[in-house]
């Protein structure tokens, strides 16, 4: 049986709207008191905090935390998470000593939190809260962006942070930033600029498409789409651009040549230019050979041997030695539609859908394989019967047969485990997941992004390769 702790925790606000039976905390108090009764678990003890606002008034939470590596409890019970901590590195650190001494918890009315993994991408993503949140910070941003306010972290190199935040030309390398624009205005050639002023060709690509040195500000963050309503990256032509308050560079009659030299470039290079990749899934896909597969930067040579880079997700087999290739594009673009798509696939079906043939196949193939073992035996029976073979022979044929159908078996219940894990119910949840995080990336957090798509993801498999087919395995 468990041996449970129950935690409640109200605002003095919340505290005072009520009193008695009524009150917050006695209504939290019978909902974790039910719950514990109808799953037949012991209540040791119930901790409680009502918050004055304070620093120093959660006793309660306190003392069941000091209590936790004593191991009285083999559960804690709550009514929900932001019951537990209204900072994320509060609750954090109670659900890692949970984890740490193995007590586990549940969250009565937000059942689907199971574990500390689940609760740790719910913490960082899911909760309506923090989208709300982030929402709102976004469009003060947004507010300030369209007010002339500089609010993307730090400014371009030519730019330093003045009084009050605000951008001012930095002496020192704005003429620089001037000199650049002008060079590339006479010989039109980015590789060439980087190459006079120690800096890469994109280097200067950012320099010279961006408007901040002709005075302006750019919301760049995700834009929702007042069209569908979606969330989407603007790309970088389309990345919104207010009339600032600092002062300009660049004068506009020479940004505007640059940008025309620029489109007149683009066109002529635009058949070779691949895609950027997107770097969130390397070392996540699995090939069809059953290596991982990383994403690699290859280069295209034209006739003027000039490099262009193109980028491909490439396994390496060390036992074949061969090396199979696909076009990160194409292969980002699979995973990214099977995400978008998923949700509505598993829903429609009744989460009965299931994509991944190839498991069904082979649960096809092994079930034909144990009848095939079946007639065998028979026929060996037979064989004996009619004195063909006798009993050591029979006996090391049986043998034999039962080796192959307990490997068959074996194969059978793991692939019966895949499928299950395929079409379970956990996986719309997963893949609700998944597409938020991938409608709200940016890339400034791809490294908290690839580590929470880390957590969520065990592997994609590359199904098939003609055509691309991709399966999302979820840990
Ligand atoms: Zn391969």
């Amino acid at each position: 049986m468990e041996r449970v702790a129950i935690y409640i925790r109200v605002s003095k606000k919340e505290q005072a709207k009520n009193k008695g039976t009524d009150s917050s905390l006695a209504i939290q108090l019978k909902k974790c008191t039910d719950y514990c009764e109808e799953k037949k678990y012991e209540v040791l003890k119930v901790y409680s905090d009502v918050e004055s606002g304070g620093n120093d008034d959660r006793k309660g939470f306190n003392d069941l935390q000091n209590t936790i590596p004593k191991k009285i409890y083999t559960k804690v019970i709550f009514w929900e998470v932001s019951r537990i901590a209204r900072k994320i590195s509060t609750g954090m650190k109670f659900f890692e000593d949970l984890e740490k001494y193995g007590v586990s918890f549940e969250s009565v009315s937000q059942p689907y939190l199971k574990d500390f993994m689940s609760l740790s991408i719910f913490l960082a993503w899911g909760t309506e809260d923090l989208k709300q949140m982030s929402l709102r910070i976004k469009s003060n941003l947004l507010e300030k962006t369209k007010a002339g306010y500089f609010v993307h972290g730090n400014p371009a190199t030519g730019y330093i942070r003045g009084k009050n935040k605000m951008i001012v030309p930095d002496p020192e390398k704005a003429p620089l930033i001037l000199k650049i624009f002008e060079t590339f205005a006479e010989n039109w050639n980015l590789s060439e600029t980087g190459r006079i002023f120690g800096k890469t060709r994109s280097d200067i690509t950012e320099i010279i498409d961006n408007r901040i040195y002709i005075g302006e500000v750019v919301y760049k963050k995700y834009v929702k789409d007042p069209v569908d309503s979606k969330h989407r990256i603007k790309t970088k032509n389309n990345r919104i651009w207010y009339k600032g308050l600092h002062e300009p560079i660049v004068p506009l009659e020479l940004f505007n040549l640059c940008q025309e030299i620029r489109k007149l470039n683009i066109k002529i290079r635009e058949s070779r230019e691949k895609g950027k990749p997107i770097l969130l899934f390397s070392g996540l896909v699995v090939c069809t050979c059953g290596k991982k597969m990383f994403q690699t930067r290859r280069y295209h040579t034209n006739k003027a041997g000039e490099k262009y880079p193109y980028y491909v997700y490439l396994c390496t087999n060390k036992l074949t030695g061969k090396k199979h290739s696909i076009a990160a594009r194409k292969l980002d673009n699979a995973i990214i539609e099977k995400i978008k798509n998923s949700k509505e696939l598993l829903e429609l079906n009744g989460i009965e859908y299931n994509e991944n043939e190839s498991i069904k196949n082979k649960l096809k193939l092994i079930e034909k394989e144990l009848l095939a073992l079946e007639t065998e035996r028979e026929r060996i029976i037979k064989l004996f019967q009619k004195e063909f073979i006798n009993e050591d022979e029979l006996e090391s044929k049986f043998n034999d047969i039962t080796a192959r159908k307990k490997k068959l078996k074996e194969s059978q219940k793991h692939y019966e485990e895949e499928d299950k894990k395929e079409s379970s119910k956990d996986n719309v949840e997963n893949f609700e997941k998944l597409k938020y995080i991938i409608e709200n990336y940016s890339e400034d957090d791809v490294v908290e992004t690839r580590k929470l798509l880390r957590l969520l993801i065990k592997e994609i498999t590359v199904v098939s390769k003609k055509p691309l087919k991709v399966n999302i395995i979820f840990n």
